[in-house]
């Protein structure tokens, strides 16, 4: 790449952030003719998700699903002894995942003639941007357009600081060690795609949700499919419980929870996990020099084409609003790239899948039963246990589950839901067949392969079959 500290005095399109967002966006808009200038404190590119996100918690998921497989396999008659763990290997593997990836955008920065600078950007007014480069250096960018995809952080439990003992998803990624227990707290995305992680690594992980249940807004019959699994991997599930104080000692932290009757109790986990959401990366880049609107949450506030209130300057990723995820901001990024670029684009998704990679996954689009209850939408729906599925069967599993949700007027598919392995793979067809606008009877149409997990989708149209 060029020389990482050298601030251009000027450029058409500025972009703050190369996570998922940001760097799509440039790549887009290099191809449509912008100079483009992408600034990152990382010597790389890829953000949260690459470095310290979607894909190295997906490394450690494989190596979970591994020793969950050689351990389930004495059930068909295959047994493994007790898996011998090189930890040391594991971190050094899903390192040479990171660094394949991030160094391969790091040669398309470079085949797209983009400037990298590596350094911190923040508006001095609505077409300057001060740029502090990793160096120390400091210098002005003029731009005639912006886009923000500065991401977010995760969230930490009031007057709590990270620690080698009470850790974040990125301390949790790092993998320093495995503890004999863990408190895992919330029950969301990250709690357990983590948690999981580290119970197959051999920690007796413990989760506490502060609401009545794992996954809050995703279907309960989804939900209760990854239940019973986690009930055998996890030490403890404490729904309805809160975390009220966290107090470090020599080799552990003493923990006080609350259930909702409200009585107390203390517990010592030798590691804390806080996985209680994340929150947009908004202050310091200087907002308050420019007309741009944050709403209540923190978000920038941005139209159809994600202008935010200056014109020219775009915002997109988990900057723009939930829900924050990689593929949300793929999407945003083309069409901010393809506006500034002149042309004309919208971002009007039918639906954004949201994928769980826990052991069964869980991937929904478009509606969900819970808001189509709550919006008091009427639906028919179709739901097909896997059991009678022969691929499911064929992999030494019995649970999953495909729901269907659909218009009872007219038959037109409204919401796709998936529960079991593969989910996250499966629910792609789902989202293809709402953007097309597709009908239950399309998907009973189509031929598919078989023995595979997609024909559930199949199976759960034909159960809305009328004729
Ligand atoms: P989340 O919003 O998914 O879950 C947070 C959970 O913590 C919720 O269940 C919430 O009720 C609970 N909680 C909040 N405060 C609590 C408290 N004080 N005590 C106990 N529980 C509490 O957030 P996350 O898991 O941190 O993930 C953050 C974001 O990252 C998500 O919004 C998601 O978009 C993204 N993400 C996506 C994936 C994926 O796509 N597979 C994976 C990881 C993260």
């Amino acid at each position: 790449m060029n020389n990482l500290n050298n601030i251009p005095k000027k450029t058409e399109l500025a972009i703050i952030g190369s996570g998922p967002g940001g760097y799509a966006a440039a790549f887009r808009a290099a191809e449509l003719g912008l100079s483009v200038t992408l600034i990152d404190p990382e010597a790389k590119p890829g953000g949260v998700c690459l470095h310290r996100g979607c894909i190295p918690s997906k490394a450690l998921l494989h190596v979970a699903k591994l020793i969950a497989e050689a351990e389930e396999s004495k059930e068909i008659g295959v047994s493994f002894g007790k898996p011998k763990i090189d930890l040391e290997r594991v971190r050094e593997w899903k390192n040479e995942v990171i660094e394949k990836l991030t160094g391969g955008l790091g040669m398309k920065v470079d085949k797209l003639k983009l400037n990298y600078v590596r350094g911190i950007a923040r508006f001095k007014d609505r077409q300057t941007l001060l740029v502090e480069t990793a160096d120390g250096g400091q210098g002005e960018l003029a731009f005639q357009q912006a886009i923000i995809a500065s991401g977010s952080r995760p969230v930490l439990l009031p007057q709590v600081e990270t620690s080698p003992r009470i850790i974040d998803s990125s301390g949790a990624l790092e993998l320093a060690e495995v503890p004999k227990s863990l408190l895992v707290v919330g029950g969301g995305y990250i709690g357990l795609e983590l948690g999981s992680v580290y119970a197959a690594l051999g920690s007796q992980v413990s989760v506490v949700e502060m609401t009545n249940g794992l996954l809050p807004g995703c279907d309960r019959d989804l939900v209760s499919q990854l239940k019973r699994r986690l009930d055998k991997k996890f030490a403890d599930i404490l729904l309805s419980t809160k975390v009220v104080a966290l107090k470090e000692q020599k080799n552990g932290v003493a923990v006080t929870l609350e259930d909702k009757q409200g009585e107390q109790n203390s517990r010592r986990f030798e590691q804390v996990l806080i996985a209680i959401g994340r929150r947009p990366n908004t202050e310091n880049l200087g907002l308050e020099n420019t007309a741009i609107k944050v709403d209540q949450k923190g978000f920038i506030e941005v139209d159809g084409q994600l202008r935010t209130a200056e014109a020219n300057i775009f915002a997109i990723g988990d900057i723009a609003g939930e829900p924050m995820l990689a593929h949300k901001a793929y999407g945003e990024a083309h069409v901010a790239a393809e506006v500034a670029a002149g042309r004309k684009a919208v971002f009007d998704p039918r639906g954004i899948p949201a994928v769980v990679f826990t052991d069964p996954e869980i991937a929904w689009c478009g509606l969900t039963e819970t808001q189509a209850r709550e919006q008091k939408i009427p639906i028919e729906t179709a739901k097909l246990p896997w059991r009678g599925n022969g691929r499911t069967l064929s992999l030494g599993r019995e649970d999953g589950m495909t729901k269907l949700i659909v218009d009872p007027e007219n038959d037109r598919l409204l919401g796709i839901a998936v529960a079991g392995p593969g989910a996250g793979e499966l629910i792609a067809e789902g989202v293809l067949a709402l953007e097309m606008a597709a009908v239950s009877e399309d998907l009973r149409k189509t031929i598919h392969p078989h023995p595979t997990l997609s024909e559930t989708l199949f199976d759960a149209a034909e159960m809305l079959f009328k004729g």
